[in-house]
């Protein structure tokens, strides 16, 4: 899960040639914000606002993960996979039952910059099909597998109704799943935070993510009083637009 120097320079190349899209005009209400699609969206739009991500799971630490955001009353966002949902179909259930917001991460971890226009739309729907028939929705927000995105993938998430999330405070936690070195890990959100990042990269696939860097990364937020809570909310998305 290396990110490369291209690939940054490809993600970098994105934001700068893509403008901001139509907001569709459900959004458009007085109590919530318009969420643009056909563009990356790297921060929360709502102030005093945090997005705790959780990429490539449902996995065997997902419910032990779950059972501590609920300690603490506090809701996140799932970008899951397709490839092995099916051995994990409670911790899934337990994501949504929980108010939590489930996400696209693609069906394999794709790197979609690579796939022709019918493969990238295979890698959307085949995970679409699995959340309709485990969970009963489908997500209308999606994040690239290794943060890869051009401008022609942009525009397949446009034509398919994604709006398409970055990160704006990486935590290399995939690196670090060690009691000695994760605690890079939460310096690297503190310093993160410091900085005005506002929407969270980690993996539920780590010990270490889970009962280590999310706790510290909880009990971080509510010391400076934000709210943490789901990347739509952050964005000022009411509920009823997470899901089609
Ligand atoms: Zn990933």
């Amino acid at each position: 899960m290396t990110l490369t120097s291209s690939l940054i320079n490809l993600l970098l190349l994105a934001l700068a040639t893509t403008t901001y899209s139509h907001p569709h005009p459900h959004n458009q209400t007085a109590q919530s914000l318009p969420v643009p699609y056909g563009m990356v969206l790297a921060d929360c739009a709502v102030p005093g606002t945090i997005a705790l991500t959780f990429d490539d799971g449902p996995y065997i630490y997902t419910p032990a993960l779950l059972d501590i955001l609920a300690d603490h009353g506090v809701r996140a966002t799932f970008f899951v996979n397709g490839y092995r949902l099916t051995d994990h179909i409670d911790a899934l259930q337990r994501i949504v039952a929980e108010g939590h917001q489930l996400a696209s991460h693609t069906y394999n971890h794709a790197y979609l910059p690579s796939l022709d226009y019918a493969n990238i739309v295979s890698e959307m729907q085949g995970l679409e099909d699995l959340l309709r028939e485990f969970v009963g929705v489908v997500p209308r927000y999606m994040r690239p597998p290794y943060l890869a995105m051009d401008g022609r993938v942009l525009a397949a998430m446009d034509d398919l109704g994604y709006h398409v999330i970055g990160a704006s405070i990486d935590t290399k936690d995939f690196e670090r799943d060690d009691p000695w070195l994760i605690h890079d890990s939460i310096r690297r959100f503190v310093d993160g935070v410091n900085a005005g990042g506002t929407i969270v990269l980690a993996h539920d696939l780590y010990t270490q993510t889970v009962y280590t860097l999310t706790r510290a990364m909880l009990e971080e937020i509510a010391k400076r009083g934000l709210h943490a809570t789901t990347v739509a909310e952050c964005m000022g998305d009411p509920r009823e637009y997470w899901y089609r």
